[in-house]
């Protein structure tokens, strides 16, 4: 197998006290079978049902493998990943969730996708979704505007049943509900993404965490926050400006035909809508590419402590403790 590789199962939990004994008892053994380093890390995310004792307790019984952070109060999933992401000692890093819909023994699969197609992450596909219908389809729906939007080919964006490389973490912004963006962000960042089929289950204990009427609007929203970011983060401009141009234009448009007609045929003006429309859309134009030179201006001042690429590697010695080549000079 790998030489010599430590994998982090990373697994957040709140209010899973039902669960929890029985997906920790499935974990172990999935891990213990891949006859890798693994550990496993759960992070409380302000569970008030006396999961924080369970873990404690799993902790006990075995101090170095089971790890555990405890959050002051409920901060969400993509703040508990993140979390447990800082504690986590592996190079691999996978996510389950804790409630059993994925299934610990398929960790393997995810493994050896990576190794076969040379990936730096991998989903787990949930081909056959086991949950209400109407989860599944603002799911789809979902799914099919994430691919349409960030010409990512992946089926399934949302899954919670990921293996990572460290590197992919180390990157990640997790905050709100940016773990739901993990493959796109990583996908815009060059990292190498895929994904491969699981099977999902029904939720073996306790309820949802989630309201799928609430979640639905709330993803779109931070759809478009990661768009904007992906595509328009570095220019701005190009954005603002874009909107604010062709807004000036057709407002100067009207200006002038309104002033030409006042001019060559001395017909009142001043109560027509159109003037109103006129004025105020070269108004909002000229605001928007004004707001898209703020946006410029501060992307170039952060742009002092950040580099606008990321490498693979370097082929040159004493570059790139990861270069192949490097030291064998
Ligand atoms: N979770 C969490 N913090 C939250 C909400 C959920 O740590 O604020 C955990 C939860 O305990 C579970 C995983 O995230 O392990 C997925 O949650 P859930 O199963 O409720 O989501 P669903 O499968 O319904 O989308
Ligand atoms: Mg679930």
């Amino acid at each position: 197998m790998r030489t010599p590789v430590t994998l982090s199962a990373v697994v957040p939990v709140y209010n899973e006290i039902e669960s929890l004994p029985a997906f920790h008892a499935e974990l172990v053994e999935a891990l213990h079978a891949l006859e890798v380093s693994s550990e496993i890390v759960y992070v409380d995310d302000g569970s008030s049902d006396g999961s924080t004792e369970e873990l404690e307790k799993l902790h006990l019984g075995d101090p170095d493998t089971v790890r555990v952070v405890v959050l002051r109060r409920n901060f969400g999933k993509s703040a508990a990943l993140a979390a447990g992401f800082d504690i986590a000692r592996g190079d691999l890093l996978v996510t389950l969730d804790a409630d059993g819909q994925d299934v610990p023994a398929e960790i393997g699969t995810l493994l050896a996708t990576m190794d076969r197609e040379d990936l730096d992450l991998v989903g787990g596909w949930r081909a056959a979704r086991i949950d209400r219908r109407a989860k599944r389809w603002t799911s789809r729906g979902y799914n099919a505007a994430t691919r349409t939007f960030t010409g990512l080919d992946l089926h399934d964006f949302n899954t919670g049943f990921k293996l990572l490389k460290r590197e992919v973490v180390e990157e990640m912004p997790l905050y709100g509900e940016f773990h739901r963006f993990v493959p796109v962000l990583a996908h815009d960042l060059g990292f190498r993404v895929g994904e491969v089929a699981v099977t999902h289950r029904p939720r073996q204990a306790g309820t949802s965490k989630y309201l799928s009427l609430t979640r639905f609007p709330k993803t779109m929203l931070d759809l478009l926050t990661v768009l904007f970011l992906t595509r328009f983060a570095d220019r701005p401009l190009y954005l603002f400006g874009g909107v604010g141009a062709l807004l000036s234009a057709v407002g100067f448009v009207i200006l002038a035909y309104l002033s030409v007609l006042k001019l060559a045929t001395g017909a009142g003006i001043g109560q027509r809508p159109l003037l109103q429309f006129g004025i105020l859309s070269l108004l909002v134009g000229v605001q928007l590419i004004g707001t898209g030179f703020i946006g410029d201006v501060l992307r170039h001042s952060a742009s002092r402590e950040q580099v606008p690429y990321r490498t693979r590697r370097t082929l040159a010695p004493g570059q790139d403790p990861t270069d192949p080549l490097d030291g064998d000079a």
